[in-house]
């Protein structure tokens, strides 16, 4: 049923009212938002389908570490009772399909465009819209541009010589070739132990005759523990959707996880390893999100948190030196995301798998045949670069966008991200990102349905209220920077070399040390109640205006 609103602009002969770019579970959002309010939206993805994330990275072992169920969309009880989950941890192939099959229950697919990708934005302050130039040469223009472009959608390679030599097979994980790729039989090298690297390897260790992993610095990681969930489990999930749903709310990390709030120093030692214990051999975030706050926050709790998690390790891997070599020294767990792991530390076991220690033997090149270190050459078939995302800034760099007085959204973030509320950018009028940098990074779809769930009324505001442009205020702005700045200061994560402080060792101005406030680490609660208070009063912070 479509909702029609009141629209008293008389909009200039434009090609949509709202353009969308990004066809992730952000942007399907998005665009039925829009459409069932009768506003003429499209949607644009460079992709060949929908999907974003889960269209894109289709390596072996692609998973959520979200619980399936806390990550479906939650606005539709229809389709909460008619899909079924059939892993507690979905699989890249079923979210596809999860995807694939909201888009066609709510024939979304009509008001989208694939194989096409923005290049240029320019803003025209004479009449109040945006100039998109797509690179099949043609020009589209919109009142308003909601950026659904994905926080991870740039994948980053590694910055080696020689890459292009290698006359084998290889690739970034997020370019996984889509019919899969012959592993049986094959050397095969990964270079990078991040969290995507760690669902691979496992996998390719089954496969390949020979895996070597190239590592700089070991990640923490704990156990998956997924399992399948059958007829009775999914029933009684539906029966509890909404109690579900109210949990992910309530907890800053927008998951079923919330945190133990006796306090680390008033349990004592024996109860804090049964908890411990507990969380590890449980599913999950739990592990990270169910522990107690102190551990991101206390260099001492953290240490011995960190410590019992290392002895988790000693007991996994088989050979000692090698396990020392698994455990991370320069950073203690959970101060960066976790990778969750099924199997990661026993591959290391394996006759098949050897681990090159990239900091004591660094890579100096790749050659045709292989990969050469300080040490030795190896020979591959096949080389995975797992070597990270231009996360966060990454997608809105690779557009062109120019603001008022042509200001350019590059040049104003080169050393980092500046909202207003992680979903403005203040001299970038009738542009909404869903989510942005600087928003709440929880599980995922809980943070995109309050940023939709934003974005939306206020482009409903501007239509009601006859506005052409609304644009923050460079003091509000100032002035939210600043809080994201403040809520760094408690936790240990802003030490990290990770995408919560913008360290990235293969991007320019991404080193150690040039922190780029990436994220709100207020936790999701108290971020709605900041942005649901900008709205409640009128906007403040937002200015309105019409071309008249
Ligand atoms: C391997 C992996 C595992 C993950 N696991 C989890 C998880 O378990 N839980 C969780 O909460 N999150 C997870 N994430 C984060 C994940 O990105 C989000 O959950 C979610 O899929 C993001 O949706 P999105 O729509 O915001 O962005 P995306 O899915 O990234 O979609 C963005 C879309 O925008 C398009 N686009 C970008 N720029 C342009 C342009 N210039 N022109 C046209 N189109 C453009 C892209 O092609 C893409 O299709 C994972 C991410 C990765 C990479």
């Amino acid at each position: 049923m479509v909702e029609e609103s009141a629209s008293t602009v008389d909009a200039p002969a434009l090609d949509h009212e709202v353009i969308v770019i990004g066809a992730g579970v952000a942007g399907i959002y998005q665009i039925k938002k829009l459409t069932d309010l009768g506003i003429d939206a499209t949607v644009l993805d460079a992709n060949d389908d929908v999907g974003g994330t889960w269209y894109n990275n289709r390596y072996p072992g692609a998973r959520f570490d979200s619980e399936s169920y806390t990550y479906g969309y939650s606005w539709s009880r229809e389709l909460l009772d008619e899909w079924h989950w059939v892993e507690r941890f979905s699989p890249q192939p079923e979210t596809l399909k999860y995807l694939e099959f909201v888009v066609e229950k709510f024939e979304l697919r009509q008001y989208m465009q694939f194989g096409v990708r923005v290049e240029v934005m320019r803003f025209d302050e004479s009449s109040d819209c945006w100039h998109l130039t797509l690179d099949d040469v043609r020009e589209l223009s919109s009142r308003f541009v909601v950026m659904a472009l994905g926080l991870l959608s740039i994948p980053t390679m590694p910055r080696i010589e020689g890459v292009d030599d290698f006359e084998g097979i290889g690739f970034h994980p997020f370019d996984w070739p889509h019919g899969g790729v012959d592993l049986e039989g094959k050397r095969v090298a990964v270079i990078g132990t991040g969290a995507t690297a760690i669902q691979i390897i496992p996998e390719v260790a089954k496969e390949a005759a020979q895996l070597t992993v190239f590592q700089r610095r070991p990640n923490w990681a704990a156990p998956l523990n997924n399992s399948p969930i059958d007829d009775e489990e999914m029933d009684d999930i539906r029966r509890r959707y909404d109690e579900i749903f109210a949990l992910c709310a309530e907890t800053p990390g927008g998951f079923e996880h919330g945190p133990d709030r006796r306090g680390f120093y008033n349990v004592p030692e024996e109860e804090r390893m049964e908890l411990w214990d507990r969380l590890y051999d449980g599913p999950g975030f739990g592990i990270w999100l169910s522990n107690f706050a102190e551990i991101f926050m206390d260099e001492q709790a953290n240490a011995e948190f960190s410590e019992y998690i290392a002895n988790r390790i000693r007991d996994r891997v088989d050979d000692p030196v090698l396990a020392e070599k698994l455990i991370p020294t320069d950073h203690g767990f959970g101060i960066q995301r976790v990778p969750l792991e099924t199997g990661y530390f026993e591959t290391y076991n394996r006759d098949n798998v050897l681990l090159v220690d990239a900091s004591e033997t660094p890579i100096e090149r790749i050659t045709p045949t292989g990969v050469q270190t300080t040490d030795q050459h190896h020979e591959f078939d096949v080389i995975v670069y797992s070597t990270g995302f231009d996360a966060f800034t990454g997608a809105f760099d690779h557009i062109d966008i120019a603001g008022v007085d042509g200001e350019k959204l590059r040049t104003k973030w080169a050393d980092g991200p500046v909202t207003y509320l992680g979903l403005l950018v203040s001299g970038f009028p009738n542009m909404l990102m869903v989510p942005g940098p600087q928003s709440a990074v929880t599980n995922f779809p809980r943070g995109v349905e309050v940023a939709v769930e934003w974005a939306t009324p206020l482009i409903e505001h501007c239509r009601s209220n006859g506005h052409t442009r609304f644009d923050a205020t460079a003091a509000a702005e100032q002035s939210y920077f600043e809080e994201v700045v403040r809520w760094y200061q408690p936790f240990l994560l802003r030490k990290a070399r990770h995408w919560a402080t913008g360290y990235n060792s293969n991007l320019e101005g991404h080193e150690y040390g040039k922190t780029r406030y990436n994220l709100y680490n207020g936790g999701g609660p108290k971020y709605l109640e900041r942005i649901t208070d900008v709205a409640d009063a009128g906007y403040e912070g937002v200015e309105f205006g019409s071309t008249g």
